[in-house]
């Protein structure tokens, strides 16, 4: 498991702890600042993306140095973990409110609204995460380029999920300050800022899945669907035995692959159990 199950899920998956989205952990002012700050400031993500590019330049030892400082921060302040979709429904399962909203990454890579963000609460009608987004007067969250907040059932956020998935985007939550989780994204290594800071520039502000995937050569045909959706390089095709072939050290976990897969020939088992990718996250 990651360090987060064991700091704030008492060695269980962290983010299935429903007290790590709680509105008492709202009721933090310094959270709450932290939260419209991040909301609003647009501004602020592009100059950390340009930052990012420059980073990608410098000599190895800077990279390496300034990489464990960002880390280090992003961990206490706004960081990710690739979730599965069945553990995507369980989340959804005991949240009372999932509201659908604009991704700030695609805003700033993209140049427009890409409502792949979902804002999830313990709370009804958005809990205390939409007071505070209804307090913020930003152009991005009520210009006229983005369409209304969006209270979804817990039925139509999974339907939602599983496009994303069969659009190839790798599910992720994030919190907003530590432990305290208020967003579930889809993301991709093209537009997604954190995927490009973690996977692209080697520079981890979100941990793998708790889990890794496994094909069974027996159902594997050979069709190679799965290559194209993986955004980690993790997969291969074996000429020789004409089936596709995983390398677990490099694998998240986000069963996207899964998804694509007709024989069924992949599965996702437990990372702990996973002996090269057990420790890797
Ligand atoms: S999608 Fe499934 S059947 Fe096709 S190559 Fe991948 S594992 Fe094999
Ligand atoms: S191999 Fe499958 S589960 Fe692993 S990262 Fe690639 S798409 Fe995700």
């Amino acid at each position: 498991m990651c360090e987060f199950c064991v700091k704030h899920g008492e060695g269980e998956k962290w983010y299935l702890q429903a007290r790590n989205y709680s509105d008492d952990l709202l009721s933090d002012i310094r959270r709450r600042r932290f939260i419209e700050e991040f909301v609003s400031d647009t501004d602020g993500l592009v100059r950390a993306n340009k930052r990012l590019e420059m980073l990608g330049k410098a000599p190895r030892l800077i990279r390496s140095v300034v990489g464990r400082i960002v880390t280090g921060r992003m961990k206490k302040n706004h960081f990710g973990q690739v979730v599965p979709i069945e553990d995507i429904e369980k989340i959804f399962g005991f949240v009372n409110s999932i509201v659908r909203i604009s991704c700030i990454c695609r805003r700033v890579t993209l140049g427009k609204e890409k409502r792949y963000c979902y804002a999830v609460s313990l709370g009804p009608n958005g809990g205390g995460l939409a007071e505070i987004m209804r307090g913020v007067d930003n152009s991005f969250i009520n210009g006229p380029d983005a369409a209304e907040n969006e209270l979804l059932t817990r039925d139509e956020a999974m339907a939602a999920f599983r496009e994303h998935e069969r659009e190839g985007l790798c599910h992720s939550v994030w919190t907003f300050q530590t432990p305290f989780i208020a967003a579930i994204c889809n993301c991709d290594r093209s537009d997604c800022l954190a995927m490009r800071t973690t996977v692209t520039h080697a520079l981890p502000v979100m941990f793998r899945a708790e889990y890794v995937a496994e094909i069974a050569p027996q159902a594997c045909s050979g069709c190679r669907s799965c290559l194209s959706v993986c955004q980690f390089g993790a997969i291969s095709y074996s000429a020789s035995n004409k089936k596709a072939v995983i390398d677990q050290r490099w694998c998240y976990g986000c069963g996207v692959c899964r998804s694509v897969c007709k024989t069924k020939a992949i599965r996702l088992e437990e990372r702990a159990r996973v002996p090269v990718a057990g420790k890797l996250w």
